[in-house]
Protein backbone atom coordinates (compact mmCIF):
# COMPACT_ATOMS: atom_id res chain seq x y z
CA UNK A 1 0.00 0.00 0.00
CA UNK A 2 1.30 3.65 -0.83
CA UNK A 3 0.21 6.56 -0.58
CA UNK A 4 1.94 8.75 -3.43
CA UNK A 5 3.68 11.07 -0.81
CA UNK A 6 5.13 11.75 2.10
CA UNK A 7 5.70 9.45 4.87
CA UNK A 8 2.67 8.73 6.15
CA UNK A 9 1.07 8.07 9.53
CA UNK A 10 -2.74 9.87 7.93
CA UNK A 11 -3.85 8.47 4.69
CA UNK A 12 -3.85 10.86 2.12
CA UNK A 13 -7.61 11.46 1.80
CA UNK A 14 -9.61 12.53 -1.19
CA UNK A 15 -12.90 14.11 -1.03
CA UNK A 16 -14.84 13.08 -4.13
CA UNK A 17 -18.61 15.29 -5.03
CA UNK A 18 -20.03 13.32 -7.47
CA UNK A 19 -23.81 12.60 -8.02
CA UNK A 20 -23.31 9.45 -10.04
CA UNK A 21 -23.19 6.63 -8.15
CA UNK A 22 -21.29 4.49 -11.03
CA UNK A 23 -18.83 6.77 -11.71
CA UNK A 24 -18.30 7.34 -7.78
CA UNK A 25 -18.12 4.03 -7.17
CA UNK A 26 -15.24 2.71 -9.88
CA UNK A 27 -13.49 6.43 -8.36
CA UNK A 28 -13.78 5.21 -4.67
CA UNK A 29 -13.23 1.90 -5.63
CA UNK A 30 -9.27 2.75 -7.61
CA UNK A 31 -8.13 5.19 -4.96
CA UNK A 32 -8.90 2.69 -2.06
CA UNK A 33 -7.19 0.16 -3.71
CA UNK A 34 -3.81 2.93 -4.13
CA UNK A 35 -3.95 2.85 -0.77
CA UNK A 36 -5.77 6.01 -0.14
CA UNK A 37 -8.80 7.29 1.97
CA UNK A 38 -11.84 8.67 0.15
CA UNK A 39 -14.96 10.47 1.30
CA UNK A 40 -17.68 10.68 -0.83
CA UNK A 41 -20.31 13.50 -1.51
CA UNK A 42 -23.39 14.09 -3.37
CA UNK A 43 -23.96 17.29 -2.85
CA UNK A 44 -21.51 20.41 -3.47
CA UNK A 45 -23.34 22.46 -0.53
CA UNK A 46 -21.25 21.14 2.42
CA UNK A 47 -18.09 20.70 0.80
CA UNK A 48 -15.94 24.13 1.44
CA UNK A 49 -17.40 23.45 5.25
CA UNK A 50 -16.23 19.80 5.54
CA UNK A 51 -12.66 20.79 3.56
CA UNK A 52 -11.98 23.76 6.56
CA UNK A 53 -12.17 21.08 9.21
CA UNK A 54 -9.47 19.99 8.12
CA UNK A 55 -8.16 16.28 7.18
CA UNK A 56 -8.70 16.59 3.27
CA UNK A 57 -5.56 16.55 0.83
CA UNK A 58 -7.63 17.07 -2.53
CA UNK A 59 -10.83 17.49 -3.57
CA UNK A 60 -12.27 15.48 -7.03
CA UNK A 61 -14.64 17.94 -7.90
CA UNK A 62 -18.09 17.08 -10.63
CA UNK A 63 -18.89 20.52 -12.17
CA UNK A 64 -22.00 19.21 -12.52
CA UNK A 65 -23.62 18.76 -9.05
CA UNK A 66 -27.35 18.50 -8.22
CA UNK A 67 -27.43 21.80 -5.89
CA UNK A 68 -23.85 24.13 -6.89
CA UNK A 69 -22.33 23.89 -9.80
CA UNK A 70 -18.79 22.69 -9.40
CA UNK A 71 -17.20 26.04 -10.85
CA UNK A 72 -19.32 27.91 -7.55
CA UNK A 73 -17.92 25.38 -4.92
CA UNK A 74 -13.88 26.03 -6.22
CA UNK A 75 -15.05 29.77 -5.96
CA UNK A 76 -15.95 29.47 -2.48
CA UNK A 77 -13.20 27.21 -1.59
CA UNK A 78 -10.57 29.46 -2.95
CA UNK A 79 -11.10 32.32 -0.74
CA UNK A 80 -10.43 29.88 1.95
CA UNK A 81 -7.76 27.30 0.99
CA UNK A 82 -4.92 26.28 -1.79
CA UNK A 83 -6.20 22.53 -1.64
CA UNK A 84 -5.58 21.14 -4.82
CA UNK A 85 -9.12 20.23 -6.75
CA UNK A 86 -9.36 18.32 -10.05
CA UNK A 87 -12.68 18.54 -11.74
CA UNK A 88 -14.73 15.39 -13.50
CA UNK A 89 -16.40 17.04 -16.48
CA UNK A 90 -18.49 15.43 -18.90
CA UNK A 91 -18.66 18.49 -21.62
CA UNK A 92 -15.60 20.29 -23.54
CA UNK A 93 -17.35 23.29 -23.00
CA UNK A 94 -16.81 22.68 -18.94
CA UNK A 95 -12.70 21.74 -20.22
CA UNK A 96 -12.66 25.71 -21.85
CA UNK A 97 -14.16 26.98 -18.55
CA UNK A 98 -11.67 25.09 -16.32
CA UNK A 99 -8.76 26.16 -18.33
CA UNK A 100 -10.15 29.87 -18.18
CA UNK A 101 -10.36 29.92 -14.48
CA UNK A 102 -6.93 30.01 -13.53
CA UNK A 103 -7.99 28.71 -10.29
CA UNK A 104 -4.39 28.16 -9.23
CA UNK A 105 -2.76 25.33 -11.50
CA UNK A 106 -6.06 22.95 -10.68
CA UNK A 107 -6.67 20.03 -13.44
CA UNK A 108 -9.36 18.34 -14.97
CA UNK A 109 -10.18 14.86 -15.80
CA UNK A 110 -13.01 14.63 -18.76
CA UNK A 111 -15.58 11.47 -18.74
CA UNK A 112 -15.79 8.39 -19.27
CA UNK A 113 -12.05 7.96 -17.91
CA UNK A 114 -10.48 4.68 -16.52
CA UNK A 115 -9.92 4.75 -13.18
CA UNK A 116 -6.43 3.64 -13.55
CA UNK A 117 -5.87 7.52 -15.55
CA UNK A 118 -7.56 8.70 -12.77
CA UNK A 119 -5.78 7.69 -9.72
CA UNK A 120 -2.34 8.52 -12.10
CA UNK A 121 -3.87 12.28 -12.11
CA UNK A 122 -4.81 12.38 -8.53
CA UNK A 123 -1.08 11.12 -7.52
CA UNK A 124 0.44 13.49 -9.96
CA UNK A 125 -1.36 16.48 -8.88
CA UNK A 126 -0.49 15.59 -5.03
CA UNK A 127 2.86 15.59 -6.06
CA UNK A 128 3.01 18.85 -8.26
CA UNK A 129 1.11 20.26 -4.57
CA UNK A 130 3.93 19.01 -2.40
CA UNK A 131 6.74 20.70 -4.52
CA UNK A 132 4.61 23.96 -4.57
CA UNK A 133 4.36 24.32 -0.69
CA UNK A 134 7.96 23.16 0.21
CA UNK A 135 9.47 25.98 -1.77
CA UNK A 136 7.22 28.53 -0.16
CA UNK A 137 7.61 27.07 2.89
CA UNK A 138 11.52 27.12 2.67
CA UNK A 139 11.74 30.62 3.82
CA UNK A 140 13.32 30.88 7.26
CA UNK A 141 12.22 30.67 10.60
CA UNK A 142 8.45 31.09 11.57
CA UNK A 143 8.75 34.94 12.84
CA UNK A 144 10.35 36.19 9.85
CA UNK A 145 9.68 33.38 6.92
CA UNK A 146 6.12 32.28 6.25
CA UNK A 147 2.87 33.56 8.42
CA UNK A 148 -0.62 32.36 6.88
CA UNK A 149 -3.52 34.87 8.15
CA UNK A 150 -7.13 33.55 6.89
CA UNK A 151 -7.08 34.73 3.08
CA UNK A 152 -3.83 36.02 2.94
CA UNK A 153 -0.05 34.02 3.22
CA UNK A 154 3.02 36.33 3.56
CA UNK A 155 6.65 35.26 3.04
CA UNK A 156 8.08 38.17 4.38
CA UNK A 157 12.26 36.67 3.75
CA UNK A 158 11.02 36.22 -0.32
CA UNK A 159 8.82 39.51 0.08
CA UNK A 160 5.78 37.29 -1.60
CA UNK A 161 2.14 37.81 -0.88
CA UNK A 162 -0.65 35.06 -1.40
CA UNK A 163 -4.13 35.55 -1.87
CA UNK A 164 -6.65 33.14 -1.53
CA UNK A 165 -3.91 30.97 -3.25
CA UNK A 166 -3.05 32.97 -5.64
CA UNK A 167 0.29 34.97 -5.77
CA UNK A 168 -0.11 38.66 -5.84
CA UNK A 169 2.04 40.65 -8.35
CA UNK A 170 3.05 43.71 -6.24
CA UNK A 171 4.86 46.91 -6.38
CA UNK A 172 7.34 47.90 -3.62
CA UNK A 173 5.40 49.95 -1.99
CA UNK A 174 1.71 47.91 -2.60
CA UNK A 175 3.69 45.12 -1.14
CA UNK A 176 5.36 47.35 2.05
CA UNK A 177 1.40 48.57 2.90
CA UNK A 178 -0.01 45.32 2.91
CA UNK A 179 2.91 43.61 4.77
CA UNK A 180 2.53 46.35 7.83
CA UNK A 181 -1.54 45.51 7.91
CA UNK A 182 -0.66 41.80 8.35
CA UNK A 183 1.53 42.42 10.75
CA UNK A 184 -1.60 43.31 12.81
CA UNK A 185 -4.61 42.24 11.53
CA UNK A 186 -7.79 44.64 12.54
CA UNK A 187 -5.84 46.90 13.74
CA UNK A 188 -6.43 50.27 12.27
CA UNK A 189 -2.84 52.26 11.19
CA UNK A 190 -3.27 55.79 10.47
CA UNK A 191 -1.47 56.88 7.42
CA UNK A 192 1.48 58.29 9.17
CA UNK A 193 2.22 54.92 10.71
CA UNK A 194 1.73 53.56 7.17
CA UNK A 195 4.28 56.29 5.79
CA UNK A 196 6.67 55.96 8.54
CA UNK A 197 6.75 51.77 8.02
CA UNK A 198 6.20 51.24 4.81
CA UNK A 199 8.14 53.74 3.06
CA UNK A 200 10.93 54.33 5.45
CA UNK A 201 10.78 58.24 5.80
CA UNK A 202 11.01 58.90 2.57
CA UNK A 203 10.65 62.74 2.45
CA UNK A 204 8.67 62.49 -1.05
CA UNK A 205 5.40 60.98 0.01
CA UNK A 206 2.56 62.31 1.54
CA UNK A 207 -1.10 60.84 3.11
CA UNK A 208 -2.34 60.82 -0.64
CA UNK A 209 0.55 58.64 -1.21
CA UNK A 210 -0.83 55.73 0.82
CA UNK A 211 -4.07 56.27 -0.46
CA UNK A 212 -3.73 55.61 -4.00
CA UNK A 213 -1.71 52.40 -3.46
CA UNK A 214 -4.14 51.23 -0.92
CA UNK A 215 -6.36 52.10 -4.44
CA UNK A 216 -4.02 50.24 -6.33
CA UNK A 217 -3.56 47.39 -3.70
CA UNK A 218 -7.80 46.99 -3.46
CA UNK A 219 -8.05 46.54 -7.84
CA UNK A 220 -5.28 43.37 -7.38
CA UNK A 221 -7.38 41.60 -4.60
CA UNK A 222 -10.47 42.81 -6.25
CA UNK A 223 -8.92 41.10 -9.69
CA UNK A 224 -8.55 37.75 -7.75
CA UNK A 225 -12.42 38.16 -6.85
CA UNK A 226 -14.77 41.03 -6.95
CA UNK A 227 -15.72 39.64 -3.56
CA UNK A 228 -12.57 40.00 -1.93
CA UNK A 229 -12.08 43.51 -0.55
CA UNK A 230 -10.26 43.20 3.43
CA UNK A 231 -9.09 46.78 3.03
CA UNK A 232 -11.41 49.19 5.78
CA UNK A 233 -11.23 52.82 5.59
CA UNK A 234 -11.57 54.51 8.54
CA UNK A 235 -12.42 58.10 7.55
CA UNK A 236 -10.33 60.62 9.32
CA UNK A 237 -7.97 57.63 11.22
CA UNK A 238 -6.64 55.25 8.56
CA UNK A 239 -6.63 51.70 7.22
CA UNK A 240 -7.29 48.19 8.95
CA UNK A 241 -7.58 45.21 7.25
CA UNK A 242 -9.70 42.23 7.75
CA UNK A 243 -8.18 38.43 7.39
CA UNK A 244 -11.29 36.29 8.42
CA1 LIG B 1 -23.01 15.06 -12.14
Amino acid sequence: MHCGYAAAQMPTTILIAEDEPAIADAVLYALRSDGYAVEHHLLGGGIVARIERGGIDLLLLDVGLPDINGFDVCRKLRMVSELPVVFLTARNDEVDRILGLELGGDDYIAKPFSPRELVARVRARLRRHATEDHGWRRSGPQQSGRQQSGLFEIDREGRRIRCAGHLLELTRYEYALLSELLRRPGAILSRAQLLDRAWDGDSDSADRTVDTHIKTLRAKLRAIDPAIDPIRTHRGVGYSLDIA
